[in-house]
Formats: C-alpha cells, structure tokens, sequence
C-alpha cells in the first residue's frame, strides 16, 4: 500500500487539523488519499482550484437536539447529525445510523465513503449520511416511534428529494424508515415518496432493496473470482454481523454453492460446518430480534455458540466482513491469509483496518474494498428513487437483474481503471480513483 504524495499532504494535514479526533474520518481521507497520488501524477489539473481539499470538506454538517419520552414517562435526550457531504453528482444520499458509538467523526466518515461509493454505481446520487448515538437495543416499539418521530421533526426541514435522501443503516430497517416516513409526511403534507429509501413494500418501497446490499456484496466477489476462473461454488465462507447485510449474503452465496459455516453479532459467534440453515437464523434475527446463540440453542447437536475470539478464527475460503467499522484487524487477515483465504469482500463500510487490507493485498488475496462491494444497497436505493419519480413498482427479478448488472459494471470500472494505473488487480485503487474522478470532473464543471 503506497503513502500518501507529498503534493497531498498538505491536505490531509489541514483534514487532520480541521477535524481533531475524528480518527474514523482520518483513516478514511488517507485511504482516498492514498490512491489519488497516481492521479494527479497523470493529471496535473485536479490539483487546481482546491479541488481534492474541497472534496474532503462536507458541502454542510447538521447536529441537532432529538429529545423524547420514553415507557416510564422520563425525558431522554439523544443527539442527531445529518452530514450532507456532496452533491455534485445528485441530491445527497446516504442512510441513517442508530447505534450508541455514533458521532460526527463516524457520521462523517461514512458520508466521505459513501461520495465514491454512490458515484461507483453510475447513478445521479450525491454522497450524505447521518444517525443518532440512541441505541435501540432492548427499546419498545413505541419507544422506536417516538424516537423516529422527534428525529424527523428537525430532519424534514433539511432533506426533500431533490435535496437530500436518507435511507438505513445499522440500526435502521424498514420500521424506522416507516415511523420517519410517517412524520415527515404529516409535518409537510406531501406524498413525496422520493425523500426516503428503504420504505415498505405497500408505500412506494423497492423490491429487492431489503436483500440489495448482501447480494450486491456476493455478485461483486463473484465478478472478482471469475477474473481468477473460480466462483463460489463449494467454498467455505465465513460472514460477520447478522443483520440485515449479512443475512441477505449468506442467502446469495448459498445459491451461488458456497457453504455459509460462520456468522457472529455483538455477543459472539456461532459456527455450523453443515452450513447455516438461512431460514432459521433469519427467523432468530429479523423476525425474533434474538442473539445468534439462540441459533446455537435450537439446533442443538453440532453446532457451537462462541463467545470469545473472533469469528476470523473460524477457517475459510472467503471472508465477508459485514458487520461495522475496524471489525476486522491486522492480526485477523494474518490469521485468515494462515487459513488459506482467497477472496474478501466488505459488506460493512470500512471493516478491515489498513493494516489487515495491506496484509491481503501482500499476501495476494483478492479483496474488495466497501466502497465498491457494499454498493448494492445504495444502487437499489436509486432504483426505488426511479420508481416513485415514475410512480412505478418493478418485479423482483427485474430489479435484482439490475442491481447485478450494476454490481457487474461497478467491479470492471474499478478492475479497469487499476489496470490504467498500473496497479492491476488492486480494486481499492480502481475504486477510489474511479469514484473520484467522476465527482471532480462534475464539480470542476460547476466552477468555484
Ligand atoms: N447505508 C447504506 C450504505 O452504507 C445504504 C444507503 C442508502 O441506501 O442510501 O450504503
């Protein structure tokens, strides 16, 4: 992995001075800067008119008071960020996180990623993101309603389809997006479908946008381990998280022929060398909103629930890290590259530390950065965005057969644009550089 040019480095200490501590935000600039030195060798011009710093600072960051009554009648009082990063190439776009680690460094981290990654599709989308640090472990559902509904009454006056265009994130699936829909739409008195992705299927959702992020993930690997003339069939994979990305990837590798042996969520992980039975364990997540021992639980005979160590302990042949930020270390990919690994790809945004992805690329495992693999989700969201501005509804199989084409299109562009600068098979370059590209060609158009 290379450092970052020193005609750049002026601008990643100004980033590093401008954002004191957001050490999520750092390590996400550097990697994007890293990669861009190779650009501006080729290209002088996008040195110019600031251009790479103006990239790297949000177009506007909101933090707001979100405060609301919880069962017992107390006030509680949350904070809720919108980042709206870029909208260069559409209205900002990009989920909402609930999860009690979040904060403007995480905010704007995954708003940076999301800038390349929502430019990677092809499609007219700005990068933005957002959340709250509420956690919604062990909330009633009432207590969710409420919570989405005071988060709302601040947010609708930011966001608007052709504005800014949330959806969700860890924490957030469709009961969220229902509650925040709901208010928006008494607080405006507008049906306007556009403003949110992720909606529900009887309001103007999109088919496929619920399985649309693990699915993009196995079409990426599958495009990646095609370049080698292999596929998944047979191969022991091992997926992090349980949510809603990993679940909806072990149900797409598993069709594809791979055998799904291990998945984790924050209380541990559970391994099953007959293969996870998907039916059962989105039942346990989804449905039951249980931890994945319960999955130990019911099966009974075989199957271990562990508590201690890392699910990268657990041997495979892919690795599908989808469960949050930094989850996946230096000393992991040494244990995985030891383990025999070939392909990883990141359903999560940001799993793999700089150092485990620099061990892969040493190691000559083949590994698809977030910023491309995960892009899925972000896609389909665009599809659902074209659907209620045509206030049509498509099939599954239609939506699904271009949310792969997009993920087919998504792994050339990043194999081709590595391969025009000399790094080929490095999809973290291609990825990267493409993504950019794209984003400064636009805004050099719009001038200063
Ligand atoms: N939160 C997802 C992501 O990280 C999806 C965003 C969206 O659909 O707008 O890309």
């Amino acid at each position: 992995m290379s450092s970052i040019d020193e005609k750049l480095q002026p601008v990643f200490d100004q980033v590093l001075q401008r954002n004191v501590g957001e050490t999520e935000f750092h390590q996400a600039v550097k990697e994007v800067l890293e990669s861009l030195g190779r650009v501006v060798a080729k290209h002088p011009q996008y040195l110019d008119d600031a251009l790479i710093e103006r990239i790297c600072e949000p177009e506007r960051q909101i933090i707001f008071r979100i405060p609301w009554v919880d069962d017992r009648g107390q006030v509680q009082i949350n904070r809720g960020f919108r980042v709206q990063f870029n909208s260069a190439l559409g209205p900002y776009k990009g989920g909402i996180r609930f999860h009690p680690s979040v904060n403007i460094g995480i905010i704007k981290f995954l708003g940076f990623e999301q800038i390349f990654k929502n430019a990677l599709t092809g499609l007219p989308i700005g990068g933005g993101k957002g959340g709250s640090d509420f956690d919604p472990k062990g909330r009633s559902d009432a207590e969710i309603m409420r919570f989405c509904q005071s988060l709302m009454t601040e947010l609708h006056r930011h966001i608007g389809e052709y504005t800014d265009v949330p959806a969700g994130d860890i924490g957030v699936g469709a009961r969220e997006i229902g509650y925040m829909f709901g208010q928006y739409k008494r607080l405006t008195n507008r049906y306007e479908a556009g403003v949110l992705t992720g909606k529900g299927l009887t309001y103007g959702g999109s088919r496929a946008r619920t399985e649309a992020t693990g699915y993009g993930n196995a079409y990426f690997i599958q495009a990646m381990l095609a370049t080698k003339s292999t596929d998944f069939e047979d191969k022991r994979v091992v997926v992090s998280g349980s949510g809603n990305v990993a679940l909806y990837s072990i149900q797409k590798v598993k069709e594809f022929g791979a055998k799904v042996v291990a998945c984790s969520d924050s209380s541990g992980y559970i391994v099953d060398d007959n293969g996870i039975d998907w039916a059962l364990l989105r039942e346990i997540k989804e449905v039951k909103r249980l931890r994945v021992s319960e999955y130990a639980r019911a099966k009974g005979n075989g199957v271990h629930f562990v508590s201690t160590g890392s699910v990268w302990d657990v041997p495979c042949d892919i690795a599908m890290p989808s469960a949050t930020q930094n989850e996946l270390s230096g000393k992991d990919a040494a244990t995985l590259i030891k383990n025999g690994v070939i392909a990883v790809g990141e359903g999560a945004n940001m799993p793999c530390t700089p150092e485990a992805i620099r061990a892969f690329q040493e190691a000559g495992v083949m590994f698809a950065p977030g910023k491309a693999a995960n892009a899925g989700g972000v896609a389909t969201s665009a599809l659902e965005m074209q659907q209620n501005a045509s206030r049509d509804s498509w099939t599954f199989a239609q939506t699904e057969a271009r949310l792969a084409s997009i993920m087919q299109g998504i792994h050339d562009t990043c194999a081709e644009t590595a391969d025009e600068y000399g790094a080929p098979g490095n999809y973290v370059l291609g990825a990267n550089i493409a993504g950019f590209v794209k984003v400064a060609e636009a805004m050099r158009s719009f001038g200063v």
